[in-house]
């Protein structure tokens, strides 16, 4: 791009007027789930029997049987077609970032020559994508060629412009998972087991424990001609070169502040495209970076939040583009001001009512609460190296452990309260006997909890895992990355725990300790075995990295080391005995994600070598010699004494450009080296371990280059837009 196309841009994206949203009339109570077949349509377009059989299956996994599919399948037809959709398509979540789809008619031969409109419940249960430009981390060529998806009635199908769009699971013909979907189920399974037979000592009457899930979705919005003269930004999502703006986020002037009207406009469009979606849009704000704003959902059930928030990031994309923006989702568009996260909020709740991670009124309740906490934490100090594999990417690895997010450490945090009764209890030992509930039991040591446990000061900003007063906020997660991938992780890690602690409990009341003692006495033991993983203290510091090592915890840096934790033989064991990943689809998934790891830097490498040979350094070259023109027409008119002098500090500048261009020039030509070098190795391991060990570093420590080269050279002639233009919306 020429200067003064760069000058243009910029004017035209600071004069853009918001869009006008249609100012509706309507209350979201009145549009929300307009565009979903939920319960309330079903019971409309459904013939009772079959409604009260969708429930069934949806409640208590029940078997779907063609004849009810085929009915299902004739009413959604109807509603769909009332709203316009003339096209199906099965919505999938394959291993790469993102949904697939693949649209089908509603089209058939009438037999008379016509056409007519078809959708049959086989349509609706299973599709047969072509599946082999979706990665499989070799499960295809080991197994079986094709993969199929299948629908998962759990999550309500809805409709899109022209299309009804169906949830799937996607998987291999020999029942390999080739998405996130298919394991995500068999791990709210296997804690739902779990966690029901735990309650169950507690709470008689539970059947079943659901797994809630509340994101907050991060991300920048910028200005969509400015976006487009970011070859960097277009490609990677990320700016690969660019110097701090002098003013950015250290006024903290943006987070909370009001929102720019054109901000405004575009979320006001979006909640009320996401509310008709059936996402319980909640709260809107500004982050803390510049043009950064979060938005949240009110929870859901954990299968269901997580397909909201891959149709909340496709919807946001769309809405960003009608608005004139693009919405940035990846974890660190621009160096030097915060990246964005999605923390993940998650808990367990019984189909009681009673949310296991909050205390209660009773004794019996906060044994309870102890008893879940714990296991929790039992998870977490197990796998907290898987933990960090299920959250790390090329991506957010630039933005763990700097400084402003979850440090590259998992530990949790409790709270002073929590902290406090549970080291109580860790030093106490004597339990008296007491009739609770009618039962023979014991009088539990434990102090009275209040039942609002935290207020908003006591949240220590920097651990990757705290608890939130009824919840555990999991907060290293990526604003672009599918929560699945840590909601499998956790929740098959909490399952294990829980199976545990219910066998070795088990074991103290088949030797006659008396049931709520027994109890006790195991959540007592883990107290201790997982005392490393509890941290109250500041992440960031770097004591803290010594001290985490010194306790055993993982600390790997490195985003494809840690990624290595997919196959540790404690994982591979884990997922097998909850039957929620095989070995060979573990493999598959450690397979897929270090060659995605690998791809996104050597794409990274490219843009940012095109960029510094074809706009930096010829910019820098052009500049450097007008500055030598000017040299030697200032000994054209002054004394060779003065004009030295007069010229002085352009020499400096003159040398600095040779400096830095020179440094540019040869570095970009060992990047192409290192790729080389690394694209020759076989192994994906190898390979994104050079990645990251070689080509990595040599890009961040060019770029510190060109960043200088944006400060001295004359800005009329930089060719791509500056932080200060594209992180300020007007
Ligand atoms: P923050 O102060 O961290 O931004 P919010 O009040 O905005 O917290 O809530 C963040 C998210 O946590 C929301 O999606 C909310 O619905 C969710 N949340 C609240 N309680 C629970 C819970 N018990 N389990 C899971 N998610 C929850
Ligand atoms: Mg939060």
């Amino acid at each position: 791009m020429s200067s003064s196309l760069r000058f243009h841009v910029v004017g035209e994206a600071f004069k853009k007027k918001p869009v006008e949203v249609p100012d509706s009339k309507e209350r979201p109570s009145e549009f929300f789930a307009k565009y979903v077949f939920n319960r309330q349509k079903m019971r409309k377009y459904l013939p009772a029997p079959v409604f009260s059989k969708m429930c069934d299956v949806i409640d208590n996994n029940s078997r779907l049987d063609l004849p009810t599919a085929n009915a299902v399948a004739e009413g959604m037809k109807k509603w769909a077609m009332e709203l316009g959709a003339t096209h199906c398509t099965h919505w999938f979540q394959p291993l790469t970032e993102g949904t697939a789809e693949k649209h089908d008619g509603f089209v058939e031969h009438d037999g008379k020559e016509g056409m007519m409109e078809e959708f049959t419940g086989k349509e609706l249960i299973q599709q047969e994508p072509d599946a082999s430009s979706f990665p499989s981390g070799g499960i295809r060529s080991t197994f079986e060629a094709r993969g199929y998806s299948a629908w998962d009635p759990a999550s309500p199908v809805f409709v899109i412009g022209d299309t009804l769009m169906i949830p799937t699971v996607f998987i291999s013909y020999t029942g390999e998972a080739l998405d996130y979907k298919a394991p995500l189920k068999k791990a709210l399974h296997a804690v739902d087991k779990a966690a029901t037979e735990v309650a169950r000592y507690f709470y008689p009457d539970v059947n079943k424990v659901i797994c809630n899930l509340g994101w907050e979705q991060e991300y920048f919005l910028v200005d969509e001609g400015l976006y487009a003269a970011r070859p960097d930004l277009l490609m990677t999502g990320r700016t690969l070169m660019g110097h701090d703006s002098a003013k950015n986020q250290q006024m903290d002037d943006h987070y909370f502040g009001s929102i720019p009207e054109r901000v405004a406009a575009f979320m006001k469009d979006l909640e009320i495209k996401a509310l008709e979606l059936g996402i319980p849009c909640k709260t809107r704000h500004n982050e803390v970076a510049p043009n950064q704003f979060e938005l949240a959902p009110i929870f859901e059930e954990t299968n269901l939040a997580v397909d909201h928030n891959m149709l909340l990031m496709s919807l946001m994309r769309k809405v960003a583009r009608h608005h004139g923006f693009r919405c940035l989702l990846h974890e660190k568009p621009f160096a030097g001001i915060n990246g964005s996260g999605k923390h993940n909020n998650w808990s367990l709740a019984t189909d009681t009512g009673i949310l296991l991670h909050a205390p209660g009124k009773t004794e019996l309740d906060n044994l309870r609460f102890l008893t879940f906490i714990v296991e929790t934490l039992m998870a977490v100090h197990r796998h907290n190296g898987l933990l960090k594999a299920s959250i790390i990417s090329a991506t957010n690895a630039h933005r763990l452990g700097a400084h402003e997010a979850p440090p590259a450490i998992i530990s949790a945090f409790l709270g002073k309260q929590l902290s406090d009764l549970l080291q109580r209890l860790e030093e106490t030992d004597e339990d008296e006997h007491l009739n609770l509930a009618g039962k023979q039991a014991v009088r539990l040591n434990i102090p009275q909890i209040p039942e609002l446990l935290l207020d908003n000061t006591d949240r220590n900003r920097t651990s990757p895992f705290a608890f939130t007063g009824n919840r555990f906020e999991f907060r290293a997660v990526g604003s672009q990355a599918n929560c699945a991938a840590a909601m499998i992780v956790l929740n098959t890690a909490v399952a294990e725990a829980l199976t545990d602690f219910k066998q070795r409990t088990d074991r103290l009341i088949a030797q006659g300790t008396p049931t709520l003692k027994a109890i006790l006495q195991t959540v007592r033991q883990d107290i201790k075995t997982c005392k490393p993983i509890h941290f109250e203290g500041n992440g960031y510091s770097d004591e803290w990295k010594q001290e985490a090592a010194h306790r055993g915890l993982d600390v790997e840096s490195s985003a494809p080391l840690m990624l290595l934790n997919y196959v540790k033989p404690e994982t591979i064991q884990m997922f097998g005995r909850m039957n929620v990943l095989s070995e060979a689809e573990l493999n598959a998934r450690l397979e897929i994600k270090l060659e995605t790891y690998t791809k996104k830097i050597q794409i990274e490498a490219r843009i940012f070598g095109d960029l510094c040979l074809n706009h930096i350094i010829p910019v820098a070259t052009r500049y450097q010699s007008q500055l030598i023109d000017n040299v030697h027409k200032m000994k054209e008119i002054f004394p060779a004494e003065t004009a030295e002098k007069l010229s002085a500090e352009n020499l400096q500048l003159i040398q600095q450009i040779s400096e830095h261009a020179s440094y540019i020039t040869e570095h970009v030509s060992q990047l192409v080296e290192a790729r080389k070098v690394a694209n020759r190795l076989t192994s994906e391991r190898e390979k994104a371990i050079a990645y990251h060990d070689t080509v990595a570093p040599l890009l961040e420590s060019t770029r510190r280059h060109v960043d200088q080269l944006e400060l001295i050279v004359d800005d009329e002639l930089w060719p791509l837009p500056k932080y200060r233009e594209l992180l300020f919306i007007r």
